[in-house]
């Protein structure tokens, strides 16, 4: 066994002492719920989870399903009484039951599926929105970098890299010595865990956090919620780095009298935030930033916001559920008489940028309205352009010019793969028709 599996072992076994075995934290469980688990076996199932972190082997039938089922929502570890991060004993448990229940081979397999579908998505629709020499410059070595501080996208949000834009221009307003690091030579390895392949887990996301060490910047600041979420419990809590690492919110709200005093008049506003728990303070941080912002008025609803940690991602596998949560949302909005949806992650952005085809509701990213509070933003929003399914001759103009820049053509391979992978997600869109014929006629140019 490595030296990290090891320190993964440690964190099991220190949860498994500190627990009582009450069970609160399986009653809570949204997903548990989902799927029809009884929460009145709550104290079965958390013993069987005891005999899986002292005894190693499978898991029992009723707790493999809890296992399979949990989306990352921290309800549980909320919940405990004794202060036990359970969401991360969950994710460690899983792994294990599942490496033993298959040949390694075969998670390995899975993994380098899942993460070449991601990517060849990811460096397209970058490749789409994006100057090569911006996209260069994100996807430059972690360990090349020198400024104080880092600024990691993660994978996935170059599906929107206009969110990226944003944050840029807001940490160059406030006068930070900052480099911005991402794309999938910096994967956290999410894929690599969640399939039990720690052998390249290893390779993958435990060195990418050790590169952000070598840089010697002071701070990390997420994006993601997933990498703030698996570097927070799969390698901060393994070995305590030499760098803070927080997500890019906190720290902006943590500077908000910097912003306020640079914000500048703005358009009135009604706005919903998307909510969702399970990501340190990221709700209340984003509540705070936009509070702050002149002429915009928060606008309160009821949200199923501890479903799901981000939309997509585990949570994918409900569907229904995640379909009921954007349209109540978009609905709800409707109602209480609001104009805006503001998301929060890439995840949720996605899955919510084609509510204006059919609600009286425009979408926008809370990086967005900051960056325009601070007189800077207003990167095009390609990603909803898409979604919504209207006119395209300006995204199709724009990718013909980034393609171009990039060295990269697409063919009607790739828009149809495309397609599929923004269509198919679960969420608000207009016609998947308008994308399709406007960027298979962009591939027959050659
Ligand atoms: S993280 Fe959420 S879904 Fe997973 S076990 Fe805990 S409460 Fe259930
Ligand atoms: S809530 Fe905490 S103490 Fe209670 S069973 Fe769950 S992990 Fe153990």
């Amino acid at each position: 066994m490595s030296a990290y599996a090891d320190r993964l072992e440690a964190l099991v076994a220190d949860a498994a002492d500190r627990c009582t075995g009450c069970g609160k934290c399986f009653e809570v469980c949204p997903t548990a719920r989902e799927i029809g688990l009884d929460a009145g076996e709550a104290k079965a199932r958390v013993g069987e989870l005891l005999d899986l972190a002292r005894d190693g082997g499978a898991a029992a039938d009723g707790l493999q399903k809890w296992l399979n089922a949990c989306d990352g929502s921290a309800r549980c570890s909320d919940a405990c009484p004794e202060g036990i991060n359970v969401r991360q004993w969950v994710t460690i448990a899983k792994m294990k039951a599942l490496d033993v229940a298959r040949p390694r081979e075969v998670g390995a397999a899975n993994a380098a599926n899942r993460f070449r579908h991601m990517a060849q998505a990811v460096r397209l629709l970058a490749s789409m929105q994006l100057p090569s020499e911006t996209l260069k410059k994100i996807l430059e070595p972690a360990e090349r970098r020198t400024a104080e501080i880092l600024f990691y996208t993660g994978c996935n949000v170059l599906r929107t890299p206009h969110i990226v834009l944003n944050v840029m221009d807001i940490l160059d307003a406030m006068q930070l010595d900052f480099d911005v690091v991402g794309g999938t030579s910096h994967c956290c390895g999410v894929y690599q865990f969640q399939e039990a392949d720690l052998p390249t887990y290893e390779r993958m996301g435990h060195r990418t956090f050790q590169r952000f060490g070598q840089s010697g910047a002071s701070k990390v600041l997420t994006w993601c919620p997933t990498c703030t979420k698996n570097f927070d419990e799969l390698e901060k809590d393994v070995e305590e780095p030499f760098f803070d690492l927080g997500h890019i919110s906190e720290f902006l709200a943590a500077n908000l009298e910097t912003l306020k005093a640079r914000f500048v008049d703005q358009p009135k506003r009604r706005v919903v935030i998307h909510e969702h728990l399970g990501i340190g303070a990221t709700v209340d941080s984003i509540r705070k930033l936009l509070g702050a912002v002149p002429n915009l008025e928060l606008v309160e609803l009821v949200q199923d916001s501890g479903f799901s940690y981000a939309c997509g991602g585990q949570a994918a596998k409900f569907k229904d559920r995640e379909q009921a949560i954007h349209r109540a949302l978009a609905e709800g909005a409707v109602a209480a008489g609001a104009d805006t949806i503001v998301t929060m992650y890439h995840s949720c952005h996605r899955a919510l940028a084609g509510a204006e085809a059919a609600y009286p509701l425009r979408v926008v990213n809370f990086t967005d309205v900051i960056a325009e509070a601070l007189g800077r933003g207003g990167h095009p929003d390609y990603y909803r352009l898409y979604k919504a399914g209207g006119p395209m001759d300006e995204a199709v103009a724009a990718a013909r010019k980034f393609l171009a820049s990039n060295g990269v053509r697409v063919d009607e391979a790739s828009v149809h793969s495309l397609t599929a992978d923004i269509f198919n997600e679960t969420g608000l869109a207009g016609s998947r028709d308008s994308f399709a014929q406007a960027f298979t006629a962009l591939a027959k140019e050659g």
